[in-house]
């Protein structure tokens, strides 16, 4: 009975024995075919890295590249021994930009489509837009996942066409102003007689041709923008002045609208003259062109502590909310129905804007539809007390 029971017991046992071998091996087998599949998936990975069109690359926390892939080895022209082990500063043709970049990365930014100049082995440069971000375990800096996208035939192709535009701008201006004196002498001898229609016919050939010079003027200042070669020559001048030039001139351009000066007697300036004269011509010739019903346009002045704020206001068609942020971005222009018939390339209101964050200012809209609108700005001034003048404050 007993040796029955224990003869039971080992076919029991190795029965289970049996089955444990199974389920190991099957656990085996499993476990081999998850292993296979993980590294199928990373070699696939890498070789999806690796061979990617865009160029990538990886660097430590101290600045070394410590992977690229061989887009960008192609791209600059190096190989994987010249590259890789090397800081990445030595790659840049700016020096403050990669120690921006690494700056930003390691406080954790992440970087969109940020502009830098890399150095290739020939030793030409190429302009790229990096987006980047840092790996981090456990808090640790591991490294930075850097893409970047080679922009050079679209930067060289944006210069053509701002050398093209600066040209342009250059070469009309130049006969323009010739046109424009020889208008204004004609006019000077004419003055007197008032009825005259030629008198007539080279006050509005002049407007015309004061229209074109503006027209100019706007296209080569976006031009040096585009270049970053807009310069900024401040002195101290009389704001009134200017204005009041402004006006004076702008007032010929209209029959239905009264343009007002208010409050801007005594006061001084530290700008750039003729930039801020554009930056008045730009704002007293839309709220002309976008008030086509006419009505009062008026020009103030302000003292706010440190400050003078200028400010041009129209009874004009207004501005929806909705668009009033984007006013000043290059080439914008509202699509409505209230502005069908007003020509222009919407860039008069960015350079307003670019010519005042030059002065350490903002251009400011309030505008209501169908009310009109309020623009201005404020700049470093003083108002003249009784020949006294103080020292103004410059930002
Ligand atoms: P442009 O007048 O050549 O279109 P701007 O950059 O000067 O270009 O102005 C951009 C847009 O802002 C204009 O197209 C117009 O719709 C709107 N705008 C500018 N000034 C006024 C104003 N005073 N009143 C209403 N709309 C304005």
């Amino acid at each position: 009975m007993l040796n029955f029971i224990s003869i039971g017991n080992h076919i029991f046992s190795r029965v289970i024995r049996m089955e444990n071998t199974i389920v190991l091996e099957e656990r085996l087998a499993r476990c081999e075919r998850e292993n296979d599949e993980l590294k199928l998936k990373v070699e696939e990975l890498s070789d999806f890295f690796e061979n990617a069109s865009m160029p990538l690359h990886w660097v430590d926390a101290k600045g070394i590249i410590i992977w690229a892939n061989q887009a960008e080895l192609d791209a600059l022209g190096y190989e994987k021994e010249e590259y890789i082990g090397f800081p990445i500063k030595n790659f840049h043709a700016d020096p403050e930009v990669i120690q921006d970049i690494l700056y930003r990365l390691s406080n954790d930014e992440t970087l969109y489509d940020y502009t830098a100049r890399l150095k290739c082995k020939d030793g030409s440069v190429k302009h790229v837009l990096i987006n980047s971000n840092v790996l981090r375990k456990d808090g640790k800096f591991v490294h930075t996942r850097c893409f970047t996208r080679d922009i050079t035939d679209r930067q060289q192709e944006d210069q053509r066409k701002n050398d093209f535009l600066a040209m342009v701008s250059h070469e009309l201006k130049t006969p323009l102003t010739v046109v424009a004196s020889y208008i204004q002498i004609l006019l000077k001898k004419k003055q007197k007689n008032t009825d005259d229609f030629g008198l007539n016919v080279l006050i509005r050939m002049e407007v015309q041709v004061k229209k074109m010079i503006l027209m100019a003027h706007d296209f080569l200042n976006l031009a040096r923008i585009q270049d970053g070669k807009l310069e900024r020559n401040s002195i101290e001048f009389d704001i009134d002045q200017l204005i009041g030039e402004v006006v004076e001139s702008s007032r010929l351009l209209t029959t239905i609208h009264t343009i007002e000066v208010s409050g801007c007697t005594g006061v001084v300036v530290y700008a750039d003259q003729d930039k801020i004269g554009q930056v008045l011509t730009n704002l007293v010739g839309n709220a002309i062109k976008y008030s086509p019903q006419g009505g009062r346009i008026i020009v103030g002045c302000e003292k706010l502590g440190d400050k003078v704020r200028i400010s041009v206001s129209d009874q004009g068609i207004g501005i929806r909310q909705s668009d009033q942020t984007r006013l000043f971005e290059r080439f914008y222009r509202i699509n409505s129905k209230s502005n069908q018939g007003a020509s222009g390339f919407g860039i008069g209101l960015y350079l307003v804007s670019e010519i005042l964050q030059q002065h350490n200012s903002k251009i400011e809209v309030k505008s209501v539809e169908n009310q009109g609108s309020r623009f201005y700005f404020d700049l470093d001034g003083v108002s003249i007390a009784e020949g006294v003048h103080p020292v103004i404050k410059k930002s």
